[in-house]
């Protein structure tokens, strides 16, 4: 009858919930594992921005990639966003700095000085040892701090507002620049991100995928470009997955374009191979 129809539904609805909570649960102490562990299964990719004024290749935004010993992908949207949920974001991010510096190390001993752009979470920067732990890491990899960009999306900045700003400020009188991400699905104007220490605006991928096709991105992309330079800032889009897009970032002035048609993001290996067919 339809009470035990109800109970026995409601009894399934709780049991595929409760399956997803554990699998969530699972995989954070899986992540934990793995960080502390010294497997390869946690791993950085570096993904190229061309510079459209220049027509080099002057930065990388740094990726961290799961792939478990059995092969399986992980997605970073899920990880990152489970590791926020359970606090455990510091430490990944701590992990991440010193993969990254590590690595921008290891590039300037063949004198490779590549600008690095990485992501953090708002949790990072309003913690109380974000700041100092970064320097340790530039102290102890001797990486220069022109070379870093700290990407934070615009709820990142507005969460914590006053703390945050504080804090950016801090980090850009140490020499550290400041990117939004995935600018324009947030809440935020042009106006109200004036007022923030902020060098670059990253136009978020949905307005880029489909340019060529769209001419709503269209007006959308163009004219936050304009604004966006009025304000002082750089603008960078992402997604940029065809030539079309490209050239009409180009004629809008963009002034850098990272996406799939320039190369998706690949191991530091493979990276220095493109960068030395890019440059011939
Ligand atoms: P994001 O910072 O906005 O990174 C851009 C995402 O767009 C990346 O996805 C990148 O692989 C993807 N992408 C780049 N070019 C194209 C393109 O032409 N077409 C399409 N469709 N996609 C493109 P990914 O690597 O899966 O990362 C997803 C998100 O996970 C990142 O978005 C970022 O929010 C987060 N994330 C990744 N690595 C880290 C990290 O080291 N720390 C933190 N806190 N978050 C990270
Ligand atoms: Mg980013
Ligand atoms: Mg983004
Ligand atoms: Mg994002």
């Amino acid at each position: 009858d339809a009470t035990k129809t109800e109970h026995r539904s409601f009894r399934l609805y709780k049991e595929g919930e409760d399956e997803a909570h554990l699998e969530r649960l699972n995989l954070v102490e899986e992540l934990r594992e793995v960080m502390a562990g010294t497997t390869e299964e946690l791993f950085m990719v570096y993904q190229p921005k061309l510079n459209l004024k220049t027509q080099k290749i002057e930065k990388v935004e740094s990726l961290i990639r799961w792939i478990k010993a059995d092969g399986t992908f992980v997605s970073p949207e899920l990880f990152i966003d489970l590791a926020e949920q359970s606090g455990l974001i510091i430490k990944l991010t701590h992990w991440v700095l010193d993969s990254v510096l590590k690595q921008q190390a290891s590039w300037a001993k063949s004198n490779l000085h590549l600008k690095v752009a990485i992501n953090i979470s708002a949790q990072d920067i309003a913690h109380a040892d974000f700041i100092d732990f970064l320097f340790q890491k530039i102290d102890r990899y001797q990486v220069d701090p022109n070379l870093i960009t700290l990407e934070l999306t615009e709820r990142d900045i507005m969460t914590n507002e006053d703390l945050v700003v504080s804090r950016l400020n801090q980090l850009k009188r140490l020499g550290i620049q400041i990117s939004v991400d995935d600018y324009g699905i947030g809440q935020s104007s042009l106006g109200k991100l004036k007022q923030l220490p902020i060098d670059e605006l990253k136009i978020d991928k949905t307005f880029i995928l489909e340019l060529d096709q769209s001419e709503k991105d269209q007006q959308i992309v163009s004219s936050t470009i304009e604004l966006s330079h009025k304000l002082g800032l750089t603008v960078v889009a992402e997604g940029v997955e065809n030539e079309a897009s490209l050239n009409m970032l180009r004629e809008m002035n963009c002034d850098h374009i990272q996406g799939y048609f320039l190369s998706r993001p690949v191991k530091s290996d493979v990276l220095i191979e493109w960068l030395g067919a890019y440059d011939a």
